[in-house]
């Protein structure tokens, strides 16, 4: 079945699905994105990403000629149009398609560009993967000072990512000047220590606020769990009981090495299985 993809009003096939060469995104990766989960033909936690699209928007000053209110009709229509029954929708602005120059064009004669996709993955092997859990290695965190904002200037988090899958890896943890681990290469970053406290890195403007990392917070309390929003280092990472990544398209994936050293004995912790298995009941369902 061939598939649809929305740009800037139209639904096009997938080949025929262009952006013009001078479009922001490409020369100056000027524009913002988001992916939300597709679960059983439902949206989880989409009002939540669509905040943060819009804190997006304004972080980058990017005025939008459409009411970002449409943006979830088109995201059903799309996902319709595709049967997505599990997976993804990726959903992208830019300051759209004028000739090259740094300073902003004019938001009166420049529309925006959205664009708007869905994919299917299967929701079974990423379960299964979680069973194994998953190798991260550490890598230095190369990118702009602004990772806070979720823009599509993501080249730092290509080659981090790259260099782990080069190692055997699924995830480079990115660490700062001082060895402190900020977030993985696009997933947050958690540990458990001895004491089963969850720790996490501060939402600051060094990592993005994850979504999913919202919810797992959330879910700390409900399972009464201590948890903690502070920075740990490599070294407090590899003496943890537990590790896992929190992305909208992983859910909670346990991490079972990190660089050489094992983690729970390279099996996947009760605690990130449990929160993953959970993580659904708690999170918001949009029909
Ligand atoms: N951190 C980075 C750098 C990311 O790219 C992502 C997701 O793509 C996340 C964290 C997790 O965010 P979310 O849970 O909203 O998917």
């Amino acid at each position: 079945m061939s598939r649809t993809i929305y740009v800037n009003g139209c639904y096009q096939p997938y080949n025929n699905a262009l952006l013009h060469v001078e479009d922001r995104a490409t020369l100056f990766a000027d524009a913002v994105y988001e992916v939300v989960e597709i679960k059983a033909g439902n949206l989880v936690d989409q009002d939540a990403h669509l905040e943060r699209l819009e804190r997006s928007l304004n972080e980058i000053k990017l005025v939008t000629d459409f009411a970002l209110h449409t943006i979830p009709f088109i995201i059903r229509e799309t996902i319709r149009r595709n049967r997505v029954k599990n997976g993804y929708v990726y959903i992208q602005v830019s300051r759209g398609c004028a000739q090259r120059d740094f300073v902003f064009p004019k938001t009166n004669e420049t529309p925006a560009t959205l664009i708007i996709f869905a994919r299917s993955k299967n929701p079974l092997k990423l379960d299964k993967k979680s069973k194994k859990g998953i190798k991260v290695i550490t890598h230095p965190d190369l990118r702009w000072k602004r990772p806070d904002i979720k823009t599509t200037g993501l080249l730092a988090s290509v080659l981090a990512r790259q260099t782990a899958i080069e190692q055997g890896a699924e995830e480079a943890w990115l660490y700062n000047k001082d060895k402190i681990i900020t977030e993985g290469a696009a997933s947050n970053a958690w540990i458990v220590n001895n004491q089963n406290e969850l720790i996490t890195h501060p939402a600051n403007q060094s990592i993005l606020k994850g979504i999913t990392r919202e919810g797992v917070m959330q879910l700390a309390k409900e399972l009464n769990l201590k948890f903690s929003e502070r920075p740990f280092s490599i070294e407090e990472a590899k003496e943890a009981k537990e590790a896992f990544i929190t992305a909208a398209t992983n859910l909670v994936m346990p991490v079972t090495q990190i660089d050489e050293k094992t983690v729970n004995d390279g099996k996947s912790g009760p605690i990130s299985l449990k929160l993953r298995e959970i993580f659904h009941e708690f999170a918001q369902i949009s029909h």
